[in-house]
């Protein structure tokens, strides 16, 4: 008898869309395949943890017959496409982020067979939404630019990419989906009437590195310019190619988009990619300031139907929770949108139906956004330990008993009613996007976190490492001195991440040696 080998397998779910069906379907094979536990991921989409390889069919198959995906979920390609949860019918802004998410999804896709080779046993899979035909004709129009392969794989190629692929896609001032984390980050242009125009492009945006490895580190994506709405697909498949061709295959923690943006500098990427896009970009487009968006609570859709966002503590469905979460969305044939902070949302709710969902949910213990804490509402942790093998240390299972410390050491500091984005994960991966948080966890050792501060409640500026090894027993003696002296000196509602930034790391450190508790 062989080894009772076990599986992870994550969905693709273009800006977090879910069908009815589809959910309907994990939260059976979470039950009778997984660890009867749904995890949802800091990139909008589901992982299912403990699949044993002997199940390995039965579950992909099952999530393809209802039209769900996973591919391109894993792998040196891209990955799921990022796009705002936004469930508002009447905003054309987010409809374009929604069907360009599609789109960009479909156009970067494997074209082999051999996804469903292994899966369907070769049974080609008709799937009832179509591919858009420009998505098609893009793919396979190559008469613009240079170097595009005659293969089986028009855009990757043989080689597929040096290292996996991310892109998000949102609209002016809506930063739910962490844009400038992104290989590559698009923004929706319209005109004044709901209009699509075209699209501001950044590019180079990655947080992993390796601890003591000062070659790697967490990048912010940059401005490469702005692209009429028709030339949106061959920009990208420009772009990707680029990468393709140049960056570094020899070795892979230096293999990521960044590396090569961050070498090169933009102009030279710029002017690289531009041979293989055929045309130059033009000018980015002005941009209103950014804004973190978690969608939670009660929101019109513009429809007439309601939507609902939850928040789901690290992403982890489970319990009491998961049970009602299914009750409702199978008696009320609902779809739900999951959002980029591990949080879900209901939608298509008529107004009759609220009152019977809150009774369900509430005598599931599940509360409305207004009653739980900020800090969890605006905290992420990756799985780590014991899910993931990369793991040094805890985050999910760590971070609830922390923010509980956390909120009980601020509320004797006379932070009581403050709070900020925590992320923590359990290596330097950086998989919960712990680098753009206002404090950072990034496990370094037995019981110790790499503590990064500084990040901004909008995620549009990097955190940066404050100190190494610190012992999750010291969290309360580490803490204390910067709470106190965030509480005496911040400015009328500056936020933790943006006060460590303004006074400067040696200024805090400063103030934590003379620190003499009250
Ligand atoms: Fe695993 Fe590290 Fe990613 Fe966490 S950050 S899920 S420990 S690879």
């Amino acid at each position: 008898q062989g080894k009772a080998y076990q599986f992870m397998m994550r969905t693709r779910q273009p800006a977090g869309v879910v069908s009815n069906a589809l959910y309907l379907v994990m939260d059976d094979l979470a039950d009778q395949y997984g660890n009867g536990t749904l995890r949802l991921t800091t990139r909008q989409t589901y992982q299912l943890h403990g699949i044993l390889k002997g199940d390995l069919k039965k579950v992909f198959s099952s999530v393809i017959n209802v039209m769900g995906s996973t591919l391109g979920a894993c792998g040196d390609v891209n990955r799921n496409v990022m796009g705002p949860p936004a469930p508002f019918k009447n905003r054309p802004e987010y409809r374009y982020a929604e069907q360009y998410a599609n789109d960009m999804a479909d156009l970067f896709a494997p074209q082999s067979g051999a996804y469903y080779d292994v899966w369907l046993d070769g049974q080609k899979f008709m799937s009832s939404t179509r591919e858009n035909p420009e998505v098609t004709k893009a793919r396979a129009d190559n008469s613009f630019g240079t170097n595009f392969p005659d293969s089986a794989e028009p855009i990757y190629g043989s080689q597929f990419l040096p290292r996996k692929f991310k892109i998000a896609i949102t609209v002016p001032g809506d930063n739910s989906i962490d844009l400038y984390t992104n290989d590559v980050g698009v923004i929706v242009m319209c005109d004044d009437a709901g209009h699509l125009q075209g699209f501001n492009l950044v590019v180079g945006g990655g947080m992993g590195r390796t601890h003591r490895n000062n070659d790697t580190f967490p990048h912010l994506a940059v401005p490469i310019g702005y692209v009429p709405k028709e030339d949106l697909f061959y920009a990208l498949k420009a772009i990707l190619a680029t990468q393709r061709d140049y960056g570094r295959r020899d070795d892979r923690k230096q293999a990521r988009l960044k590396y090569l943006v961050h070498g090169w500098g933009i102009e030279k990427f710029r002017n690289v990619t531009e041979q293989y896009y055929g045309k130059k970009f033009e000018e980015s487009k002005p941009l209103p300031p950014w804004e973190f968006r978690t969608y939670l609570g009660w929101m019109e859709q513009g429809d007439g139907k309601y939507a609902y966002g939850i928040s789901v503590e690290n992403g982890r469905l489970k319990g009491a929770m998961k049970v009602a979460l299914r009750e409702v969305i199978e008696k009320y044939h609902l779809t739900v949108r999951l959002t980029g902070n591990q949080d879900i949302i209901l939608c298509d709710i008529d107004q009759f139906w609220k009152e019977d969902i809150l009774n369900i949910l509430g005598a599931a213990g599940v509360a409305d956004v207004s009653e739980v804490d900020g800090l969890v509402v605006n905290s992420m942790a990756c799985p780590a330990m014991p899910l993931c093998g990369l793991a040094i240390g805890e985050a999910e299972r760590g971070l609830p008993g922390i923010n509980g410390r956390l909120r009980t050491l601020m509320t004797k500091c006379g932070l009581k009613d403050e709070s900020f984005v925590i992320r923590m994960t359990g290596c330097p991966n950086g998989c919960a996007r712990p680098y753009m948080a206002e404090v950072g966890f990034v496990c370094d050792g037995p019981n110790s976190y790499q503590i990064w501060l500084a990040g901004c409640p909008n995620q549009t500026r990097l955190a940066e490492a404050y100190a190494e090894r610190v012992k999750v027993k010291d969290l309360e003696s580490f803490f204390e001195p910067l709470f106190y002296f965030y509480k005496s000196r911040k400015t009328d509602g500056e936020t933790f991440g943006d006060f460590c930034h303004r006074v400067g790391f040696e200024v805090l450190r400063k103030y934590q040696e003379i620190y003499v508790p009250p």
